[in-house]
């Protein structure tokens, strides 16, 4: 492909439209003098699966824990539905958020991360109905019907009463996605799902992902390694070197298409 012809293809960072449920502007994250992220600018819409992928250190996960409260930018901001994280609005002025409008926010987004940390003493249904029914106030008999959905479609609905250890990896994996769709949150972040699992339970994972993602309706931002699977589920890829977003668009484009050196030899290491 030509570069004009690249030009045309490859989806630049959108404005903010009506869609846009995540909004990074002009992020900055520094711990001390080490600047991990640079004017990170970036939009997510409504539905759409973003994944992340660059090397180790690059900047990634920092970028999915400040959507989830747990860093605050130096500088910048970032929104989610329309809520400003780190500050809220009060008679037209912006003032630092207390814990409640952090609360509100925080429960609009669901994390999963490597590790799954499931209950041990609990049951698999206690394990999805604990959060729902204790944070969000939601009735016990609503709680249970969820779970048991959201079970279902992990293909764990008949674990309901085993206990984490009487699970795989992939298993637990896949009842902590199921935890965390039953608080029906606005985003998903998924943080390198697959990296503590033994090889042969990654697929069983990755087919749960996209199962989630096909139905379309999920935001999901993704961190992952498996590139083939980012190339399925993405509908668009973020490649993150040295704390900036150095290519990104279409997975056709970046995965199999790469235009830097940097992203040429790091997609060359899985091959
Ligand atoms: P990635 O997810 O791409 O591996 P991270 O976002 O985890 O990258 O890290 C980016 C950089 O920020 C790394 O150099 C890491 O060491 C640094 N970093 C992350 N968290 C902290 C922290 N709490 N204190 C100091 N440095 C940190």
């Amino acid at each position: 492909m030509t570069e004009e012809a690249r030009e045309e293809t490859v989806e630049t960072p959108g404005e903010d439209n009506a869609n846009t449920i995540v909004s990074y502007k002009n992020v900055k994250k520094a711990f001390g003098d080490t600047v991990v992220l640079n004017d990170l600018n970036l939009n997510v819409n409504q539905g759409e699966k973003v994944a992340l992928i660059g090397p180790s250190g690059s900047g990634k996960t920092t970028i999915i824990r400040m959507l989830m409260t747990l860093e605050q930018p130096t500088e910048g901001t970032i929104e989610v539905d329309g809520e400003m994280l780190w500050h809220k609005e009060v008679k037209g002025e912006f003032v630092p958020a207390d814990e409640k409008h952090l609360r509100k926010v925080r429960g609009s987004i669901g994390m999963v991360f490597q590790q799954y940390n499931l209950f041990p003493h609990m049951t698999i249904m206690r394990n999805c109905t604990e959060a729902p029914v204790h944070v969000l106030g939601v009735d016990k008999n609503e709680a249970k019907a969820r779970a048991q959905e959201m079970l279902d479609k992990v293909g764990l609905g008949d674990k309901v009463d085993q206990y984490p250890a009487q699970l795989s990896g992939g298993q637990q994996q896949r009842v902590a996605i199921a935890r965390s769709l039953v608080m029906q949150p606005k985003v998903m972040l998924f943080d390198e799902v697959t990296a503590a699992l033994d090889p042969e339970l990654v697929g069983e994972v990755l087919e749960v992902l996209k199962d989630i993602a096909s139905e379309g309706d999920t935001t999901m931002m993704i961190i992952t390694h498996e590139m083939e699977f980012a190339r399925d589920v993405a509908d668009h890829v973020l490649f993150l070197d040295n704390g900036k977003i150095a290519e990104q668009g279409h997975p056709r484009n970046v995965l199999e298409n790469p235009q830097s050196e940097r992203l040429q030899s790091f997609l060359g290491r899985f091959i």
